[in-house]
């Protein structure tokens, strides 16, 4: 049986005029996906005096942002740094008006650092400690090794990847090579590297890496997870959690968008900020067909994968550091734990795979990836206690993401993220793969959600000729947000 409704979920029709031909109804928009992106842009559409529906395919809002609870206390298996701890960060009025203290890992640094180099405690295979002096100065090399790369590719006019301008810059520079224990070091900086981006050094655009901007202050973990800011976003809003849309109709008068149980949904415009891993998978599909230029941007920039396997202990019996490290010859077998207990006080470690070996741990039961975890952790810390409890995530393989955030591929330009954003007639681009500032972030994600809601608001009283009421109804952008500036609750032992 047909199920059609309009935003409300109402069967009446969707579109109504008065007697002088003037609609007398409210403008209206269907959001898809209720990430940070998509809570944003239906909280701005809606204090824009929109009617908002927001179809979410999971039972819970979040999306890439998941604070979990089940261990009595928060512990965010997606994102759970602010990238940038300053006032300038979108979401900084949100933090500082909701007391959330942060937890400072980094002062001012570049992409690859997100702990400063002191709060490193690395170890080789056999669990002994890699002197912190060699640590500082292989950090150093790294750093030279990157700036070798850079103006290897300002010489060249195509693209490699940064494994290959790497390689280029060793046989260039053989002072550069590193042996031994240094060379297991110089590996470990690597593969924190693809870390950030989530996927193996070659895939990632030499020419693009450093691209995207990073707002000054630092990064900080969110002592208390992200959940309050999205919860808080999220009060009021029409939301129909377990709604998966399956196909959107646009073009014309609207936009038709049905969802897995039969509804479909009638509105002016759509905001759609759903992960770019579903778009490539393309299964939401699109009557007609989205344009080649769209498309191509789709399947042009790079989406990873990394995840969080979250131990709980009942004694803290590592060292008093912010994260432990293992050293390796290889990317794929060096290792990374956040300690939460410097944060937060809880006795957890969160071992943190990217790339291949993620993509291989994810095809592992919950139970053996904790193991594999533990036996990392085990190796270099042989008085290990078995942990009590364990999470684990599964971001690339979740139907909901497919994939943790997005990076440069190899020759692919940076316009790539420009055109997945550029609104399509009444259908308009949100979500972190749309950033091209804050690619792969939450505050990235928040102000392309902002952008398309001003967008959508613009397109929709403009092509319908209400110009007019343009003025009646408030912009999408920036309305509570820009009187706010309450100090942010930074800390840091
Ligand atoms: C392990 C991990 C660590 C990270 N660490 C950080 C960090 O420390 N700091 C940082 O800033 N960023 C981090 N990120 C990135 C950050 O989480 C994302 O950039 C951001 O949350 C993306 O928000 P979004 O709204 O674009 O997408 P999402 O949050 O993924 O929201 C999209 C929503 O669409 C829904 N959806 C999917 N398909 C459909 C459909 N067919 N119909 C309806 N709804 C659908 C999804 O369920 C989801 O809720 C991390 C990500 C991961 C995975």
């Amino acid at each position: 049986m047909e199920n059609r409704c309009d935003v409300n979920g109402s069967k009446k029709a969707s579109y109504s005029s008065d007697t002088e031909g003037r609609r007398s109804r409210s403008p209206s928009a269907i959001v898809i996906g209720g990430g940070f992106a998509g809570i944003a842009a239906a909280h701005a559409l809606k204090n824009a005096s929109f009617k908002v529906v927001l179809l979410e395919s999971r039972d819970r809002i979040g999306g890439r942002v998941y604070t979990d609870h089940s261990f009595g206390f928060p512990v965010d298996m997606g994102a759970a740094w602010l990238h940038g701890v300053c006032k300038e960060n979108p979401l900084a009025p949100w933090i500082g008006r909701l007391g959330l203290p942060i937890y400072q890992t980094s002062g001012d640094n570049s992409v690859l650092y997100d702990h400063d180099l002191e709060s490193y405690a690395l170890f080789d295979g056999d669990g002994r400690q890699v002197p912190q002096e060699l640590v500082q100065k292989v950090g150093q090399v790294f750093e030279n090794i990157l700036k070798e790369a850079n103006k290897l590719r300002d010489e060249s006019s195509g693209d490699m990847s940064v494994a290959q301008g790497i390689k280029l810059v060793m046989e260039k520079n053989p002072d550069l090579m590193q042996e031994g224990l240094a060379n297991n070091v110089l590996q470990w900086y690597l593969c924190r590297m693809e870390g950030w981006f989530a996927t193996d050094a070659d895939n990632i655009s030499l020419k693009n890496w450093d691209q995207e901007v990073l707002l000054p202050g630092g990064h900080g973990l969110m002592v208390r997870g992200y959940r309050p800011i999205i919860n808080t976003l999220a009060k009021g809003l029409d939301i129909r959690l377990s709604h998966r849309v399956t196909n959107i109709v646009w073009g014309g008068k609207g936009v038709e968008v049905t969802v897995n149980n039969g509804k479909t949904f009638y509105a002016d415009g759509a905001v759609i900020a759903v992960p770019l891993g579903v778009l490539k998978a393309k299964s939401i599909s699109f009557e007609p067909r989205l344009p080649d230029w769209k498309e191509e941007a789709i399947d042009g920039i790079g989406v990873g994968t990394e995840n969080k396997i979250v131990l709980h202990f009942d004694t803290v019996f590592w060292p008093n550091v912010e994260f432990v490290g293992v050293v390796s010859s290889t990317t794929y077998g060096c290792s990374y734990f956040l300690n939460l207990h410097k944060a937060t006080g809880h006795p957890v470690l969160v071992y943190m795979p990217a790339g291949r070996l993620a993509f291989d741990i994810e095809k592992m039961s919950d139970a053996d990836a904790a193991k594999f975890a533990f036996t990392q952790l085990k190796a270099i810390l042989p008085n290990a206690s078995e942990p009590i409890q364990y999470l684990v995530s599964h971001w690339g393989t979740d139907e909901n993401s497919l994939g943790s955030y997005t990076y440069d591929a190899v020759g692919k330009p940076r316009e790539y993220f420009e055109r997945l954003r550029t609104p399509v007639d009444n259908l308009f681009f949100a979500g972190e793969a749309t950033s091209i500032k804050y690619t792969g972030t939450v505050h990235g994600a928040f102000s392309t959600g902002l952008m398309a809601a001003e967008e959508c608001r613009m397109r929709v009283l403009e092509k319908y000729g209400d110009l007019d009421t343009l003025e009646i109804f408030h912009p999408a952008m920036g309305e509570e947000v820009a009187s706010l500036s309450v100090p942010l609750l930074i800390s840091r032992m």
